[in-house]
């Protein structure tokens, strides 16, 4: 069953952690490592089976080959979850183990956080493998990705104002925020400075009264901003927001925010595409995390970090311009510039061998 599942969503290997004494119950999961060594975040979550577990590692790490292979990256996609509730079985032990698990992987593998996982977590992991993007700056990390992100989600909106519009001209429309977390708030900082009139929610009062008296925002009601009339949506919370019930609201031109998943599924992709509302793909616009940690395998830096994220600008152009090319929709022209640059990497580089793994500069460990 498992080998059946591995070819039909083209998996290279998976691997199952047990660790008794450390109570380890892990899965990594390696999608693709044609352009290198398979990297994406490491989640906690108490999951109800071991097959749903299952199921979110191969989702998840399948998600990271594109969403790499896209932000052009020498990077291949893997996840690796465990089963485990964070609140209650979290240890040092747990960590340190799954990081010799990670080790043993000899860098096919590097992991990262995600879900249910913080930097101290990932300290752990560290003291067992190099194989680990995140870690504290004291390290060499490369810190927190919000702001990367939202300057990347900045460069995605302008190549949709420009597909869109014909310009880029960020400060003449009108944005409906959704979530003004870390991405968002950095987010709206960046539309306010180029004199961008922002409509903004958050289900934390205290974010909207920020947004409001710092950047000059205007609040609107968490349900209100499917009706908000802007011309861009940009859903920097949950995922799933673009759905059946909302879609009939939303008055916008361009989908474009942080959020991951955004579209609740593939029809609701088309459908976008039929009523001419731009979607700019939301993992090619959220990239600038992975971006970021990325730059942590040859020795971070800030500059460095910040020319990669303007890439994104050319990347969600190329893939309105494959939209347009193939009259498909833009969330499949993603899909298909991943295959398109995998197929390609893939005739001249052989799959990445673990022996020449990648090597962490600049980074020591310790405290
Ligand atoms: P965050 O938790 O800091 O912010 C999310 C915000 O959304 C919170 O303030 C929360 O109160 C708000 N929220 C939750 N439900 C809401 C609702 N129903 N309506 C309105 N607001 C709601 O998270 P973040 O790091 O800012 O990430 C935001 C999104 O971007 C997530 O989907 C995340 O997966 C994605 N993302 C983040 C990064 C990053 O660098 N942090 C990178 C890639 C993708």
């Amino acid at each position: 069953m498992i080998f059946d599942t591995m070819a039909t969503m083209g998996h290279e290997e998976v691997v199952f952690c047990h660790n008794k004494d450390a109570g380890l119950k892990a899965i990594i999961a390696i999608h693709n490592t044609v352009l290198g060594p398979a990297l994406g975040g490491l989640r906690m979550w108490p999951y109800k089976s071991e097959q749903e577990a299952l199921n979110d590692a191969l989702r998840l790490s399948r998600g990271m080959t594109f969403k790499n292979a896209v932000a052009g990256l020498n990077i291949g996609g893997g996840k690796a979850v465990i089963i485990g509730d964070p609140a209650k079985d979290k240890s040092e032990a747990l960590f340190r183990a799954f990081g010799r698990f990670v080790n043993s992987l000899n860098g096919r593998y590097i992991t990262a956080e995600d879900v249910g996982i913080d930097v101290n977590d990932m300290e752990h992991v560290f003291r067992e493998t190099e194989f680990v993007t995140g870690v504290h700056q004291v390290h060499g990390g490369s810190g927190d990705p919000s702001p990367f992100t939202a300057y990347g989600t900045m460069q995605g909106l302008m190549a949709a104002l420009n597909a869109q519009f014909g310009n880029e001209d960020v400060g003449k429309y009108r944005y409906a925020v959704q979530g003004a977390g870390h991405v968002g708030m950095e987010f709206i900082k960046l539309l306010r400075e180029q004199g961008a009139k922002v409509y903004v929610t958050d289900i934390n009062k205290e974010l909207v009264q920020r947004a409001v008296e710092e950047f000059g925002c205007t609040a609107v009601g968490l349900d209100e901003i499917y009706d908000t009339d802007a011309e861009v949506y940009s859903p920097c919370a949950l995922g799933g927001t673009v759905n059946d019930a909302t879609l009939p609201r939303l008055k916008c031109k361009i989908i474009c925010g942080a959020a991951n998943n955004q579209l609740a599924n593939d029809a609701i992709g088309d459908i976008l595409e039929k009523r001419g509302i731009l979607y700019a793909p939301d993992y090619a616009v959220n990239a600038g995390g992975v971006m970021n940690v990325s730059l942590e395998i040859d020795g971070y830096n800030r500059e460095r970090a910040m020319r990669m994220m303007r890439t994104i600008y050319h990347n969600v152009g190329r893939i309105f311009q494959i939209a347009k090319r193939d009259s498909i929709p833009t969330y499949k022209a993603a899909d298909r510039l991943a295959e398109e640059r995998i197929a390609t990497i893939g005739k001249i580089k052989l799959p990445h061998m673990g022996n020449n793994g990648p090597r962490f500069l600049g980074r020591m460990r310790g405290h």
